[in-house]
């Protein structure tokens, strides 16, 4: 096939901002292209040469085309520059210039364009630059003028049509599946795949009846299903039908993970593949999922690597990058919770019910501290909704992602059958405030034999009892920790001392005496803390989210000399007010 057609399909685009007209154009160039081309023709009509998720990218910078387009027509560099700079555009400069020299026949074939294309993306090493420069050149010597003008624009990511995928849909619809109808089946197959190159030629070979056998394929990443989002409890168990699924909304990072026996792959929300970012995830599936082959979800978070606490999303967000990556991973270790298998050794379960699809994530996970499923509860109750909402709060996460237990899983739809629970507001927690030492966990990790976390607790004068806040394992250096031992020592005793009350059971108890200072994120509504119990809902007391340790040891104040819990509860009611 001629690229030409393609080139002026794409001017004939370019004149119309009509959807319809364009879906018509693009129908047309689907209808001219012969099936083994199909593919190809559709990456090139998006400007790529791959699905995104391939990562391949022709990108050249515009000052390279610049030489390329000079090379090709015989003009001086400084000549083409200067025009560029006066019009604006270097793919109509370059079709003007090969106007003036181009021979009266198109011969560039569609297979030709994608090779040298594809030649020019793949160049790496020292001579890179100059392999891609000399493949464009070639290429555009022996082209058109019309065929120039895109394929500069091509070659330097302006390709830009304004006919996106749902479009190109559309017309693969019209052209394949015989109208509107068959709309419904190739967009499936898009979510399944992501991949619209794939489904046009399954389209175009086999009709839509080869289209609708499409199932998830491991490493073709799935669009991801999405949810919807309610505030209320009693409003999302009536959404779903009276009872749900709820898991945790852990705060960091979606990945979908492709396993095919020793390949792994990890593909972002965005469905680019980031498997390089996290070496660690990739060695975790190698070594805790028991299934070969697989298809599944999950949310990565930061992990504080000594107490195994959970970090905010801040936190993860230096995990992002392209280099230092072994020692980003040693410095923000990980944790990943699985919430979803779409594919596991043979089976599509992308159409069986939620708590089916979980059941056999489980069965497919040996689950560890860095490796489980998130945190779920089945839930008929508003109460109990709200209070495991709470929990997951405390435990450092965002809130609850409730879900049909009966639902499939909607590849790309955001839809009702999840619904997350936030809040709305997030406040800042500007003071810090200083609390008891009432008992202290043993450590894990690089923290073994050591402490790894501080139960701390407020003073609340009136009933002169120490009620818990939080618990502590942030912000200790390592001499911090050395010395904590020695200045517990004095404390320690067998059980809890009559004046504290814990629902927590720490493996050591303190009685009151230690003050530390600490900052924390917010303060919020906690099952698991005592601090103002049933002061703003039965069942419930105040926890500070996210606590650190600011450094300070207050020896200067004794234990009933530590923030009250009627301050705590000021800064409650305080932001209560300012998001009312
Ligand atoms: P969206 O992804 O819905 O467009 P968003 O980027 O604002 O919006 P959130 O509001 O944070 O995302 O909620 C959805 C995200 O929550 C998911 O994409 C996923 O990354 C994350 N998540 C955390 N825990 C879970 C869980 N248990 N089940 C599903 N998703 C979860």
């Amino acid at each position: 096939m001629k690229y030409q057609v393609l080139a002026e399909t794409y001017a004939a685009i370019e004149r119309t901002t009509s959807r319809l007209q364009m879906t018509a154009r693009l129908a047309d160039l689907f209808r001219a292209t012969p099936k083994a081309d199909i593919a190809r023709v559709v990456y090139l009509t998006q400007g790529k040469l791959y699905p995104d998720f391939e990562g391949i990218e022709i990108g050249v910078a515009e000052k390279s085309a610049v030489r390329a387009v000079a090379q090709a027509t015989g003009v001086k560099e400084e000549v083409v520059a200067r025009r560029l700079g006066r019009e604006g555009d270097l793919g109509t400069v370059a079709e003007a210039l090969r106007a003036n020299r181009a021979r009266t026949r198109p011969v560039l074939t569609v297979d030709q364009v994608h090779e040298a294309l594809d030649r020019a993306a793949h160049a790496s090493g020292s001579g890179a630059q100059t392999t891609r420069l000399a493949a464009i050149a070639a290429l555009l010597k022996r082209a058109a003028p019309l065929e120039a003008r895109y394929l500069v624009r091509t070659v330097t990511g302006k390709l830009r049509l304004g006919a996106g995928d749902m479009t190109v849909l559309d017309a693969l619809a019209d052209v394949y599946g015989g109208g509107r109808e068959a709309r419904h089946d190739v967009e499936r197959a898009y979510n399944l795949t992501s991949d619209l190159g794939f489904v046009a030629e399954r389209i175009a070979r086999g009709g839509l009846a080869a289209l609708r056998k499409i199932s998830v394929v491991v490493g073709k990443p799935i669009r991801p299903m999405l949810a919807e989002r309610l505030g209320d409890p009693h409003e999302i168990l009536q959404k779903l039908g009276g009872r749900c699924i709820a898991e945790f909304k852990y705060d960091g990072e979606r990945l979908q993970i492709h396993r095919q026996g020793t390949d792994v792959q990890i593909y972002s929300r965005r469905l680019e593949r980031i498997s390089t970012q996290y070496p660690d995830v990739v060695d975790l599936v190698h070594r805790h999922l028991r299934a070969r082959r697989a298809i599944i979800e999950g949310e990565v978070v930061a992990v504080d690597p000594d107490s195994g606490d959970l970090r905010s999303f801040q936190e993860l967000m230096p995990r992002r990058r392209k280099y230092r990556i072994a020692e980003a991973a040693r410095e923000i270790p990980t944790a990943l919770f699985a919430f979803d298998a779409l594919y596991l050794d043979g089976r599509d379960l992308t159409r069986e019910p939620y708590a089916r699809r979980r059941a056999a994530l489980q069965r497919a996970i040996t689950p560890t501290d860095r490796f489980r499923l998130a945190t779920s509860r089945e839930v008929s109750d508003p109460e109990a909704l709200q209070e495991f909402f709470e929990e997951a709060i405390q435990e450092g996460c965002e809130g609850l992602m409730c879900k049909a237990s009966g639902g499939i899983y909607r590849a790309g739809a955001r839809g009702w059958l999840w619904i997350k629970f936030k809040r709305e507001y997030r406040s800042e927690m500007s003071e810090p405030v200083d609390l008891v030492v009432v008992g202290a966990f043993h450590g894990r990790g690089r923290r073994a034999g050591a402490y790894g976390a501080l139960l701390m607790a407020a003073y609340d004068p009136q009933g002169d009892r120490f009620s818990t806040v939080c618990k502590c394992g942030s912000g200790f250096s390592d001499k911090d920790l050395a010395g904590l031992p020695r200045r517990l020592k004095p404390y320690m005793r067998k059980g809890p001392d009559p004046r504290v009350s814990s629902r927590l059971k720490p493996d050591v108890w303190c009685s009151p005496g230690l003050v530390l200072e600490i900052v924390g994120a917010e303060i919020t509504l906690s099952p698991v803390h005592t601090a103002g119990w049933d002061r703003f809902r039965k069942g419930s007391g105040l926890a500070i989210r996210f606590p650190r340790f600011t450094g300070r040891y207050r020896d200067d104040k004794g234990p009933e000399d530590a923030t009250p819990v009627a301050e705590i509860a000021a800064m409650y009611r305080r932001r209560l007010r300012r998001t009312a």
